[in-house]
């Protein structure tokens, strides 16, 4: 080891630094050492001697960052070309050209979103862009998020999330099912509200830009239980049909995140005389007080259809 320390890495890294140092070794900009370069891509740049992260191109970051490299570049604000009118023994704008070419890039600098955008909407702003509207899209939750952030002009995204304003992550869904397979899909065991059974198709309408985690709270529902479900092994959800149709961004949810979907058992509720759901309010409906009173567990189950 001595040996391969002591004589042979600065004997190569000698002869290397000259011939072939761009393709297979590189010098890096922390510690100098010469790295060889399959270890520096399998180390995403960061360097095997001393820890240093080493430049990473902006088109190979995202890459790398957004997963499966699904993103969308956005477009930046022109700039003015050559402001100083600089000049060397080119003009600046003659060595814009060229670096240009070479990159196939109008800018050095990338900004790029993928599925999830930040939201600086409260329930107010969103009432108040909906009552502007006039209508919007309902989900089984109510009014879908109008969608405010998500073409939000990148300086004014910038601008707030500098100012330090509160937000929350939003999943944009069209691109989310648009990235997802053509087709998506779950297997209903119960039943949905109308009787839906068997394999279900997501339906567009039943999805919104829901939040998938906000200051304070870093997951949400939808988030938490499809990846809890996944981590727990999960293979049958069986719960009330109030779910059965956030079973469809869950669905979607579970594509993003390469997950396995289990197979869903909607049941029906029992619902007070008046057709509501039970609250926690109502603490004399729980099954310990049914079965008290005399309610036998086939007639429970008969009420809830399973
Ligand atoms: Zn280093
Ligand atoms: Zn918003």
């Amino acid at each position: 080891m001595n040996w391969i320390a002591n004589f042979v890495r600065p004997r190569i890294k000698g002869l290397m630094r000259s011939a072939t140092a761009d393709t297979l070794w590189r010098k890096c900009t922390g510690c100098g050492e010469m790295v060889f370069h399959r270890d520096l891509v399998a180390a995403q740049n960061v360097c095997p001697q001393c820890g240093h992260h080493m430049r990473i191109g902006a088109k190979e970051r995202f890459a790398k960052l957004f997963d499966d490299g699904a993103h969308e570049v956005l477009p930046y604000p022109e700039v003015s070309q050559d402001p100083l009118r600089f000049r060397d023994d080119k003009r600046y704008s003659e060595r814009l050209k060229e670096y240009r070419a070479r990159t196939t890039q109008t800018d050095a600098l990338l900004a790029a979103r993928g599925l999830l955008y930040p939201c600086f909407c409260t329930r107010k702003d969103i009432a108040a862009e909906i009552a502007r509207a006039g209508s919007a899209p309902h989900g089984p939750d109510g009014p879908s998020y109008p969608g405010t952030c998500r073409d939000l002009s990148l300086p004014e995204r910038d601008d707030r999330l500098a100012r330090g304003a509160p937000y929350a992550l939003r999943l944009d869904v069209g691109k989310a099912k648009a990235a997802a397979a053509a087709s998506l899909s779950f297997e209903e065991e119960g039943a949905g509200p109308l009787g839906e059974t068997g394999t279900q198709i997501i339906r567009a309408d039943l999805l919104s830009d829901i939040v998938l985690a906000r200051k304070g709270l870093q997951t949400s529902y939808h988030l938490a239980v499809v990846v809890d479900d996944a981590l727990q092994g999960v293979t049958l959800v069986t719960r009330g049909n109030d779910l059965f149709h956030a079973t469809h961004i869950q669905r979607l949810l579970q594509a993003c995140l390469g997950l396995e979907p289990p197979r869903y058992a909607h049941h029906r509720l029992i619902l007070d005389a008046k057709g509501r759901k039970f609250s926690k309010r109502d603490t004399a409906v729980t099954l310990a007080s049914l079965r008290q009173n005399g309610v036998s567990v086939d007639e429970i189950r008969r009420l809830i259809g399973i």
